[in-house]
């Protein structure tokens, strides 16, 4: 039997049904459903994808399909009573491409087809409307030379502005130089029939000369050509890209549809809108929409006139669909609530009124702000439509950082000056400063700033709290800047490549594309930055605030009731401990201790312990810091409670705490005791080639063991000064950078010796838990050695990022978005796993560390863990927890909770 490619809808004989989108499209299949509904559509018939596919493979038409759409063509002609290419009444269709799943921006889409040099006098007989007729036909040269003949649509507007340089100087209007005023001036709708006979004349010219050919006559010819067109543009390079983007696989093809055309232009008893069956915006249950009447579809989007509202409302000056078309606005009502109920989700409709009758054209999922995505799935489960899983499912954990941050505007028109790396998100405005003491001067003002560094070091830090917002011109998604600011909850944008930014005379400048510089900012100009999609922008934007909400809540509450990944936080300090635990974390998968050293009083102390020549100074050091490290843990501990406290070892790469200029370098030799050029030398010989590969982690307290126990004191002394106050405390201690047994081993004994003393001394006992992380290939390579040694495994994705590729994590700026650019990566691997390489090394720790220690506990606290794709991952590794920062805990929660439900297979269609 011979594969059926063509499915007829409407006038009582629809083949297909919604869920057929595979075969059908998302359009077709949609279209359908509604034709078996009753609800009036427009008839017409589908091209199947696999038509499509065919044809693509062959480059042949599939066989028999133009003679199956003649012959459908002549059942939708008898059926309507119109001709094609007919002289007395003319059937004109449109044709619409409509893949699986919506690809908006490859939708070529011709409409009017079946008009010629006859055929519209014939349409402006029957329509009594010769305007409209041969508005229609130019629409349709125009669409059809670009769609079809693929000559640049650029060239059309030429005719049309001489159109309306033609009524302007009847009118005698002066003639603005600039285009879009000129059609402001003079829009479509004031040209008229000799006008729009010349546009047309005009138009037939551009074709012969462009496309080496004329526009086709016979309206099968117009019809077959166009569909051919639809079949090619699946592979069109923005379908292309826009695929790679989404996932959406190259085999799929796309359906055509075929479909009679209705005109909301054909008076005023016609009329065309889109309606949503809630608020896009704001998730709200109630009718929405616009409508125009007397108008074509592309004219509400187009803006050119201003859409009235569907429903009643008490300023409309009776101006709603409502109150004009009753009717008609019954019906439509009617209609949107059955779709809803039939497609379990928020609908958004396409309709036309043709002379007082109307038409759906067009029914999908429509597209929503990511509160109303939470709000309209939540309520969906409370009115019966869906399954709670399916909720979780339905909403985006990426987007949920809408609601956790203000957002910009989504009405904003203001055009960024520079993007770059979406480091934390968060939009904000402030005063450029550039430095890290002006930050606070300004901030002590009650001033908002934005701190703009080149790239930022501990030093910053006080600069960085101060600050409203971190921009910096290099470093990438796990640079300094960005890590930090994520922890604080700061909005930061970094790797901004396009900003060369002078510390010293306090401004930057702004480069373009090609070099040139676009804009000057100095200290105290103000700047706006959306570290959710790192543009940069001169001036205040208008944002929306934040707030999590109470249907999140409901819908975080399902999301644990489902999900196996337990979820922590990155926090190293009690009030990020607390704003996570707000968030619903779990316990802390990492307390990066070198960040509790940041603040003034302290950092002299840790660099005292750096340039320390000896083993006596560096204890000196290390006394002077051991009560504020037992302080801040108890803290810790004491917000934490009975949850799980992971606390890594120092892991600087030392060149973060060194100071760079001269006046903290002499500060630094008063508190030593030293001279300002001992200091200087001391610097110069631990300067390193390689910080990242150097003297760091666990290589730290190999060689200064005294560091480690100071940190293990602190941790246990803490433990147990809280543990008597009556709270469970469960201490975990991470070494870092590991990447031998022995390294581990080493590590083991000291931690052991020091817990000994600590318990004895205070005559309990603490249980607590001692690991590493897996943070460079050797140690995952041999996690099998390391995992005798350990009672528990975190990943720290970033450093095993780093390692694997190879590439720094903060230098990657200024090459690896080339990299996403042209598709050699998938994604920036510092924000999503890098699952075929780092992700390969992940599953060989996995496995080896299962057969050599079946209880080992498995985490993952670098960046990654808090990225849904990531956490996808995490999930089939199977993994015990991931760890991220505070403010992305909710989003990790719903990732894994999705994660979960997808591996088990467990959610409704
Ligand atoms: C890591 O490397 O993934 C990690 C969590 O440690 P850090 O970012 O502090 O190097
Ligand atoms: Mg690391």
């Amino acid at each position: 039997m011979t594969r059926k490619l063509i499915y007829r809808f409407g006038l009582g004989e629809t083949e297909g049904r919604a869920e057929w989108k595979e075969l059908l499209g998302g359009k077709g299949a949609n279209l359908a459903e509604m034709a078996s509904m009753g609800i009036p559509v427009p008839p017409g018939f589908t091209i199947t994808s696999e038509a499509c596919v065919d044809y693509l493979r062959s480059s042949a038409i599939p066989e028999g399909l133009f003679e199956n759409v003649r012959e459908n063509l002549a059942w939708l002609e008898r059926s309507t009573l119109k001709g094609f290419g007919g002289t007395e009444n003319p059937l004109l269709v449109s044709v619409r491409s409509g893949a699986q799943s919506s690809m908006p921006g490859m939708m070529d889409t011709v409409l009017n087809l079946g008009l010629n040099d006859r055929t519209v006098l014939a349409l402006a007989r029957h329509s009594r409307s010769e305007r409209f007729a041969f508005d229609a036909y130019r629409r349709l040269l125009a669409m059809f030379a670009d769609v079809v003949l693929d000559v640049d649509r650029g060239l059309f507007d030429a005719p049309m502005h001489e159109a309306r340089r033609r009524i302007a100087r009847q009118r005698d209007l002066s003639i603005p130089g600039e285009l879009e005023a000129l059609a402001r001036l003079v829009p479509d709708t004031v040209l008229g029939v000799p006008e729009l006979r010349a546009v047309v004349e005009d138009y037939k010219a551009i074709i012969r000369s462009h496309a080496h050919q004329a526009f086709p006559d016979s309206p099968h010819e117009q019809l077959e050509a166009t569909i051919v067109a639809v079949f090619k543009s699946w592979n069109n390079p923005r379908a292309r890209l826009y695929r790679a983007m989404h996932n959406i696989p190259e085999g799929w093809g796309t359906a055509v549809n075929v479909q009679a055309m209705v005109f909301g232009n054909l008076g005023e008893t016609s009329a065309t809108g889109v309606a949503f069956t809630r608020d896009p915006s704001t998730g709200e249950r109630r009718f929405f929409g616009e409508w125009l009447p007397n108008a074509q579809g592309e004219d509400v989007v187009a803006g050119v006139r201003t859409p009235l509202a569907l429903a009643k409302a008490p300023d409309d000056n009776g101006s709603s669909l409502e109150e004009l078309m009753r009717e008609s606005y019954q019906e439509l009502f009617a209609i949107q609530a059955k779709l809803e109920q039939r497609f379990r989700d928020m609908q958004d409709i396409e309709f036309t009124i043709e002379a007082g009758k109307l038409y759906l054209l067009q029914t999908r999922n429509g597209k929503r702000s990511a509160r109303a995505s939470v709000r309209i799935a939540v309520d969906m489960v409370g009115e019966g439509l869906i399954h709670p899983d399916e909720a979780i499912l339905r909403v985006d954990p990426e987007r949920l950082q809408e609601l956790l941050f203000p957002a910009i505007d989504p009405r904003s028109t203001t055009v960024p000056l520079a993007k770059g790396i979406a480091a934390s998100p968060g939009a904000v405005t402030g005063r450029a400063v550039f430095n890290a003491d002006d930050a606070q001067a300004y901030a002590a003002k009650n001033e908002a700033v934005i701190l703009v560094r080149a790239e930022t070091s501990p030093e910053d830090l006080h600069g960085m709290k101060a600050a409203k917002g971190i921009l910096t011109a290099r470093g990438g998604a796990t640079s300094h800047a960005a890590v930090v600011a994520r922890g604080m909850g700061r909005p930061c944008v970094s790797g901004c490549a396009a900003l060369n930014v002078d510390h010293v005379a306090a401004r930057m400048t702004v480069h373009g594309a090609d070099g040139s510089v676009v804009a000057t900012i100095v200290q105290g100009d103000t700047l706006t930055i959306d570290g959710s999609s790192g543009k940069v922008y001169r001036g205040a934007v208008e944002t929306v605030a934040a707030e999590l909400g109470s249907e999140m809540e409901i819908l975080l509450k399902w999301t644990d009731r489902v999900r196996r990944l337990r979820v922590r936080a990155n926090a190293d300090t009690p009030a990020q401990a607390e704003k996570a635990l707000s968030f619903g974390a779990e316990g802390i998968g990492l307390c990066r201790t070198e960040h509790m050293f940041f603040s003034e009083e302290r950092i002299a102390a840790v660099r005292e312990m750096i340039l320390a020549r000896d083993v006596a100074a560096r204890k000196r050091a290390l006394d002077k810091l051991l009560p504020f490290q037992t302080r801040d843990f108890a803290q810790l501990f004491r917000v934490m409670k009975e949850r799980p406290v992971n606390i890594r070892l120092l892991d600087p790469p030392l060149h973060e705490f060194l100071p760079k200029e001269d006046a903290q370098i002499a500060q630094l030799a008063v508190a030593m005791a030293v001279s300002v050029s001992d200091v200087k030398r001391r610097i110069a010989e631990l300067y390193e080639y390689n910080p990242m590969l150097g003297h760091r982690g666990v290589r730290l307290g190999i060689t200064f063991p005294e560091i480690p126990e100071m940190q293990v004191q602190a941790i246990l002394d803490a433990a147990c000064v809280v543990k008597k106050e009556g709270y469970d405390v469960h201490p975990e201690i991470m070494i870092p950078l590991a990447f031998s047994a022995a390294e581990l081993l080493a590590m083991r004994q000291i931690v052991d010796a020091v817990a000994h003393e600590t318990f004895q001394r205070h005559g309990i006992e603490v249980k607590f838990k001692f690991g590493t992380m897996i943070e460079l290939p050797r140690a995952a390579l041999l996690a099998d050695q390391l995992a005798q040694q350990a009672e528990f495994f975190s990943f720290g994705t970033n450093d095993l990022t780093q390692t694997t590729l190879g590439v720094s994590r903060d230098d990657a700026g200024s090459f690896l978005p080339v990299y996403v650019e042209r598709q050699m990566l998938p994604e920036d691997p510092f924000v999503t796993l890098d699952i075929e390489g780092v992700g390969e090394l992940m599953r060989i720790a996995v496995e080896k560390s299962r057969v050599a220690h079946g209880e080992i506990s498995l985490g993952v606290c670098g960046e990654h863990g808090g990225d849904p794709k990531s956490i996808e991952f995490f999930e089939q590794l199977g993994l015990g927890y991931v760890s991220c920062s505070p403010f992305r805990v909710p989003i990790a929660r719903v990732a894994a909770a999705q994660a979960a439900l997808r591996r088990t297979k467990r959610y409704w269609h």
